[in-house]
C-alpha cells in the first residue's frame, strides 16, 4: 500500500491545492469567513480522529457566536483581531493559541483593521454547534453588558 503521509503546500499563505470553502453552507450570524479543511476530511486521512482547519476572516468580519461541548484550539497565524471567550472580550495576535473549553461561548472578530486568519483543531466527530435564538438568551450567555455590546447575531 501506498504510503497516505503527505505535504500540502502553501503558497503565499494559501494552499493552492485544496478548495476554498464557504465558513457554513446554513444560518447567519457571521460575515466574510472563509475556510480550508487541510486534513481530517478525506478517504486516506480516515486514521485521523481531529481536524485541522484554516479560517480567514476579511477585515470586518466575525465567525458566529456559538457555543458546542467539544472544546477546540484555535491558533491565530496572520493578522490581528478579538474574539468573544466566554465572559471576556480580548485581542488576539498572529501566534495567540486559544483553547475553548467545552460550552464557552467565542466569536471570532477581524475589528483590527485587517484580516486574521487561524488554524482551528477539532475533533472529526462532534456535536453540532448552537447559536443563541434571541436577545435574551445572548443576555443569559453573555451577562456582562459591555462584553455583549461586542457580540453579532
Ligand atoms: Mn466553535
Amino acid at each position: 500500500m501506498k504510503n497516505p503521509s503527505k505535504i500540502i503546500r502553501a503558497e503565499n499563505l494559501t494552499w493552492p491545492g485544496l478548495a476554498r470553502k464557504d465558513y457554513k453552507t446554513d444560518g447567519s450570524g457571521f460575515r466574510d469567513v472563509s475556510r480550508y479543511v487541510l486534513f481530517g476530511e478525506r478517504e486516506d486521512e480516515s486514521g485521523l480522529n481531529m481536524q485541522t482547519r484554516y479560517f480567514e476572516i476579511g477585515e470586518g468580519g466575525y465567525s458566529s457566536l456559538e457555543r458546542h461541548r467539544h472544546p477546540h484550539t484555535v491558533v491565530i497565524a496572520k493578522g490581528r483581531g478579538s474574539m468573544i471567550l466566554g465572559d471576556r472580550f480580548v485581542q488576539l495576535e498572529a501566534m495567540d493559541a486559544i483553547y475553548i473549553a467545552p460550552e464557552t461561548v467565542h466569536q471570532f472578530h477581524a475589528d483590527r483593521g485587517e484580516p486574521m486568519g487561524f488554524l482551528c483543531i477539532v475533533d472529526r466527530y462532534r456535536d453540532r454547534p448552537e447559536i443563541p435564538k434571541n436577545e435574551a438568551e445572548l443576555a443569559e450567555w453573555i451577562p456582562d453588558p459591555d462584553v455583549r455590546k461586542k457580540a453579532r447575531i
